[in-house]
This record gives C-alpha cells, sequence and structure tokens, in this order.
C-alpha cells in the first residue's frame, strides 16, 4: 500500500478577491502535492473556504445582496483563480455545506457536554460602524476602532467558552515530543513562550450576528469562528459521519500537514490541537506557518492600495513565472517581497537566460550536429564528466531533503546552481570545436547526450513547481513517459532519444522597461476595480 499524504490550505475568508498573498500558500500545497505524487505518495489535498460570520453578513447588506449569494459568488471567484494556477486540490469546503455544519454541531455539543465548553461572558470593545468587536490590544488611540477609527464601546455578551488551560500542559509536552510538529523553529519558540503566559480561556460563540452555525442547545448563540473554520480539515474528510473512510485514511495516516500563514499561527498551533485533545482525535498532523509577501514599502494591504493580484500577471506572463517567482523568493523562514522589477529579472534571468536557453542550445546543437539523434556514450570522455554526474546527485539528494521540509525555495535554488552547473559544462567541453573535427564524433554526442540527461532529471526536479515549462522541455526532447518518472531519477536512465528539430524558447526574454511599467500599472488600474467592486458596490 502507497504511503498516505494530506495536506491543506487553510480555509479562505470570504470578503474579498484573494491576492498573491494568499495564493502562495495554495501554489505552496500544490507544489508538495505534486511531489508527494510524483513520489508514489497516495495524496488528497484540500482547501476550502470560510464563509461564516459577522462582516460577510455586513458586505452582503451593504451590497443588498443574501450572505449566500456573497459567498456563492466569492467560492465561484476563487475555485477560477485556482484553475487559472492549475491548483490540484482534491476538495474545496465551504463551511456553509451541509456536511460541514453538520459536524460542527455534533463538535459543539460534545465539548457542550463533556464539560470542556461552558457558558460565560464576553467582554469586547464593539465598533458600530463596523459591527466588530475588539481586543484592548487592537484598539488605537482612546480606544478607537482600528479599521475606521471611529470610537469604540466596552460591550458585555452571553458567550460559550473552551477551556483552554486544561489542556495546557499537554500541549506543551506534544511539542516538546514531537519536535517538527511546528516548523519553522522560530514559530514553535512563539508559540511555546505565548502558552507559558498562560491561556485564557476561549470565547466559541457569539450572539452579535446570525450568520453561522447555530449551537443545538441554545439556537440565541452562532458558533465563533475558531470551532467553525478549524473543524473543515476533518469535516471534509467525514470525520464523526456514517462514512468516515476518509478520514481513517487519511487523518489516520501516515503524514498530514497544515500550511498556514504566520498571521494565524496561534489558531493552529494552540486552539486546533486542544480541541482535537478535548474531542479524542489523535494529534497526526504537522504545522508549518509561512511568512508573508510583502510591497517594498510594507504590508499588502487593500485599504493601502498596495496588492498584487494573480490572475493578470498569469494573463499576461503564464502560470509558469508566478509559481517561480512565489515559490522561489519566500525564504523559509521570513517574509517575501514583490516588486515588478524583481519579477521581471527572474523571468529574464533565471526562466529565459539561465534555464531556456540551455534547453534551447541543446537542442539545437543536437540538430545541428546529429540531425537530432543522441545516443548513451559508452564512457565518460571528458574530468567533467564525472563532476557534471556528482553535482546531479547531490542536487537530487538536497532536493528531496529540502522538499520534504517545505523548503520548496530552497530546492528551486539547488536545482539553478545545476542549471548554472550544466551550462558551464558547455563551456568546458566546447562542442563548436568538437563539431569541426570528424575524429570527435563520440566526444561530441558525449557532451549532447549528458546536457541531454542533465536536463531530463531538471525537468522531474521541477515538474512539481514549473507545471508548463517541465512539459514542454520532456516535449521538446522527446522524452519518453517512464523517463519522466521519479524512479528514473537516475543519470544514465535515458539510452537515445531523437529531440524535436522545430525547438522554441519556453520563456521568451522580456524587454524589461516596458514590462515593468505594465505591472506598475496593472497595480494601480487593479487597485480601482477592486475598490470599484468591493467597496462601491458595483457589479457583484
Ligand atoms: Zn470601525
Amino acid at each position: 500500500m502507497n504511503k498516505t499524504f494530506y495536506i491543506t490550505t487553510p480555509i479562505y475568508y470570504s470578503s474579498g478577491k484573494l491576492h498573491i498573498g494568499n495564493s502562495y500558500t495554495t501554489v505552496l500545497c500544490d507544489t508538495m502535492k505534486r511531489y508527494k505524487k510524483l513520489r508514489g505518495y497516495d495524496t488528497r489535498y484540500l482547501t476550502g473556504m470560510d464563509e461564516h460570520g459577522q462582516k460577510v453578513e455586513t458586505v452582503a447588506k451593504e451590497l443588498n445582496k443574501t450572505p449566500q449569494d456573497l459567498v456563492d459568488y466569492l467560492s465561484n471567484s476563487t475555485k477560477d483563480l485556482w484553475k487559472l494556477l492549475d491548483i490540484q486540490y482534491d476538495d474545496f469546503i465551504r463551511t456553509t455545506e451541509k456536511r460541514h455544519k453538520k459536524v460542527v454541531k455534533k463538535i459543539f455539543e460534545q465539548l457542550l457536554e463533556q464539560g470542556d465548553i461552558y457558558l460565560g461572558n464576553y467582554e469586547g470593545y464593539y465598533c458600530m460602524a463596523d459591527e466588530s468587536f475588539f481586543t484592548k490590544t487592537q484598539l488605537g488611540e482612546n480606544n478607537t476602532c482600528p479599521d475606521c477609527g471611529r470610537k469604540t464601546k466596552l460591550v458585555k455578551e452571553e458567550s460559550y467558552f473552551l477551556k483552554l488551560s486544561k489542556y495546557e500542559d499537554r500541549l506543551l509536552k506534544h511539542i516538546d515530543d514531537n519536535p517538527d510538529f511546528i516548523t519553522p523553529e522560530s514559530r514553535k519558540n512563539e508559540v511555546v513562550a505565548f502558552i507559558k503566559q498562560g491561556l485564557h480561556d476561549l470565547s466559541v460563540s457569539r450572539t452579535s450576528f446570525d450568520w453561522g452555525v447555530k449551537v443545538v442547545s441554545n439556537p440565541a448563540h452562532v458558533v465563533y469562528v475558531w470551532i467553525d473554520a478549524l473543524s473543515n480539515y476533518i469535516s471534509a474528510l467525514g470525520y464523526n459521519t456514517d462514512d468516515d473512510s476518509l478520514y481513517q485514511k487519511y487523518w489516520n495516516g501516515d503524514e498530514v500537514i497544515h500550511v498556514v500563514g504566520k498571521d494565524i499561527l496561534r489558531f493552529h498551533a494552540i486552539y486546533w490541537p486542544i480541541m482535537l485533545m478535548a474531542l479524542d482525535v489523535p494529534l497526526n498532523f504537522k504545522l508549518f506557518a509561512h511568512g508573508w509577501y510583502l510591497m517594498k514599502d510594507g504590508k499588502m494591504s487593500k485599504s493601502k492600495g498596495k496588492v498584487v493580484y494573480p490572475g493578470s500577471l498569469i494573463e499576461k506572463y503564464g502560470l509558469d513565472p508566478l509559481r517561480y517567482y512565489l515559490l522561489k523568493e519566500l525564504p523559509y523562514s521570513g517574509d517575501g517581497i514583490f516588486t515588478p522589477e524583481d519579477f521581471i529579472a527572474r523571468i529574464n534571468f533565471d526562466l529565459a537566460n539561465d534555464f531556456g536557453n540551455l534547453l534551447n542550445r541543446t537542442i539545437s546543437m543536437a540538430n545541428k550536429y546529429f540531425d537530432s539523434k543522441i545516443y548513451k556514450p559508452a564512457k565518460d570522455y571528458f574530468d567533467v564528466d564525472k563532476e557534471l554526474k556528482d553535482k546531479v546527485q547531490e542536487t537530487i539528494d538536497l532536493y528531496k531533503e529540502d522538499m520534504d521540509k517545505l523548503k520548496v525555495s530552497s530546492a528551486i535554488q539547488n536545482i539553478w546552481k545545476l542549471i548554472s552547473r550544466t551550462n558551464k559544462y558547455i563551456d568546458e567541453t566546447y562542442p563548436w570545436v568538437l563539431a569541426k573535427d570528424d575524429s570527435k564524433k563520440l566526444e561530441l554526442n558525449n557532451v549532447l547526450y549528458n546536457l541531454i540527461e542533465s536536463l531530463r532529471l531538471i525537468g522531474i526536479l521541477l515538474s512539481p513547481i514549473l507545471i508548463n515549462a517541465s512539459k514542454e522541455l520532456f516535449t521538446q526532447l522527446n522524452i519518453p513517459k517512464e523517463l519522466q518518472k521519479w524512479d528514473s531519477l537516475n543519470f544514465g536512465e535515458l539510452e537515445k532519444l531523437t529531440v524535436t528539430n522545430k525547438p522554441s524558447p519556453i520563456f521568451p526574454r522580456l524587454d524589461k522597461k516596458v514590462e515593468e511599467e505594465y505591472i506598475q500599472n496593472l497595480l494601480n488600474e487593479e487597485m480601482i476595480i477592486e475598490q470599484n467592486k468591493l467597496f462601491k458596490k458595483e457589479k457583484i
């Protein structure tokens, strides 16, 4: 039986269009799913939408729509975006679905019955204009609303609470016993420090709005976001239903990974595991919390007019450049920055020059010198042959190590080191000189074979990352299907092949100035469209 791999994004909140920050999480999970699939795992990838809450209710009212209409619209536009990004999710859960609400109700009642949830009073600072609660620490000067700046009012309302404090020690022990439960290390330390300050019980219901899952035993209350949203990871697998085969297979399987942004680390590292402990569900998951994509001058923010949407970038430049940029430019444990200049530079330098050009040159030489036909040489002809092969093996080893730890940026950087090494191999072996000497045919074939074999292996390593370019590489080199697979990841498996006689560049070089300007205008323009749509209430 194949090992199982279950990976999830957070469910995205239904209050506006998704920008490249949210897309990053989804692309990262997609890459991980493709990688594990390539390695023969039985994979399942879950994403979805968090569709309840006060903000949905408020926005829908402003738009003169029902909340259901609004969330239907937003979940469709999100699915369109994932299609554009070629995201291979297996399930898309929406918290407004019956299958989810049923499970949430059961979970809430069970925790209530057990005494892990109790009724008390919630105190918060309420903004009338935004109809939102804030905690003291979120407020501006003189208790003003962090969103609109108006004065907030201290309000008390009846609320159910989840007993977090009861599980503090067990959670700390779990973190201690499982060093890779929360990664990167720095995030784990944050969580541990927070728990050690002592946990306050968590308010898990509201009476101030309606749009949500009603508490069965007390319908004046709506289940608040924590229990509603977090349960999606198991409700989507049919947990606690008549058919829980997916839950048994994937949750109780080999690997479960939740990928989240650092802003929702605490919910996933504290509230979620405590919910699971209270429910007696095994804590089988690992949590990876990544940083943010920032703009040069700060956080990506709709209200400040600084936000990048993936749709227009893909339309203009294709899918792979965006996937490449997103996956490469966000370091494992820090933040990344999006700038038009860097985006165009990565296309021109990394994709067009280093990678695309290597493929194109190789195919052109195979056409020119050997009528497109290359075969496996009987031996090495140059000292650098072995160096190249060693570099390939080293890259494969590092790739496995990195990818298994979700260090995709590092995996990409190592692949590009191999691409550089392969380019250097051309400069070292002088194929154009060998071509002038008829007695050097075997040497020349050897050079081209080694280039093609490196490219084939690079294509396999890149296949979870650059979806179209890796396919295009296999097509132009005419690599048989069985040599595109993980188990053919050894230098020398290729016997012979006939490359295409019509090579075409997979990444055309772009005019730096023109394209940088284009993206800059796009950013300004899209801001206006977005504002019209959501804030001036047109079109939805
Ligand atoms: Zn406000």
